[in-house]
């Protein structure tokens, strides 16, 4: 299964995708994770991206089409993958559509994860991160709050919020996904393979309705 997750920063398209990639043993692709790594390890991506990812605008597509052509042809994507956070803006869809020709593959689903705005901000400057790279556990200060205030459930390490996860920077972030990410919308839709599930609510209920929706529509193995 090939998989694309789309949905505004804060709709909980990395929270999903986890739990997905877990259940049907498939890789998720986070490219803001990916960008993330890419920072912290100063590789010339990295280094590249840092400025545009401080800024909460998008980071020039050469770079993301560049890390996904060598994602997606590893071996590791040989039986599917889950996208989230690429493509971003048409130029990458249509980048994405080559690179999957070059495979021989094509998206089996696309699911829009809707959240109502109002939500969208609380739920990204509230949002706390395990340290920890390998437990990466994601916490929320109000709806998913870690037992010891700071500190991993999982792991005890301590938890961190991401820098643009900031109030002044989560407008900007918000912007740059109606103007140049949403227009996806319509993209996939005009292609058939586009299918909405309500991004509200306990994320075992959103988890559930996911999974409805794949095997309503894409024939999942569960
Ligand atoms: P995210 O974790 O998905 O919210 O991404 C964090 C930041 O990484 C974004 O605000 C962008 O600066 C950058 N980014 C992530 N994915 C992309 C993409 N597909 N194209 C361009 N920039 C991206």
């Amino acid at each position: 299964m090939r998989i694309l997750f789309l949905g505004a920063p804060g709709a909980g398209k990395g929270t999903q995708c986890k739990r997905l990639s877990a259940k049907l043993k498939l890789p998720h692709l986070s490219s803001g994770d990916l960008l993330r790594e890419a920072v912290k390890d100063g590789t010339p991506a990295g280094v590249a991206a840092k400025s545009f990812m401080d800024k909460g605008v998008l980071v020039p597509d050469n770079i993301l089409i560049d890390m996904f052509r060598e994602r997606l042809s590893s071996s590791s994507c040989a039986n599917g993958f889950i996208l989230d956070g690429f493509p971003r803006n048409i130029a990458q869809a249509k980048a994405l559509d080559v690179l999957l020709e070059d495979l021989k593959a094509q998206l089996s689903c696309v699911i829009n994860l809707e959240v109502d705005d109002r939500l969208l901000s609380d739920r990204i400057t509230g949002r706390r991160t395990c340290g920890n790279k390998t437990c990466a556990a994601v916490y929320h200060l109000k709806f998913a709050p870690s037992k010891v205030d700071g500190i991993c459930d999982e792991c005890g390490s301590a938890l961190t919020q991401r820098s643009d996860d900031k109030e002044e920077l989560v407008m900007a972030r918000l912007k740059t996904y109606r103007e140049q990410t949403e227009p996806l919308i319509e993209y996939y839709d005009s292609k058939k393979v586009l299918h909405t599930a309500l991004g509200e609510g306990e994320p075992d209920q959103i988890f559930e309705d996911i999974l409805k929706t794949l095997n309503t529509n894409c024939l999942i193995k569960q």
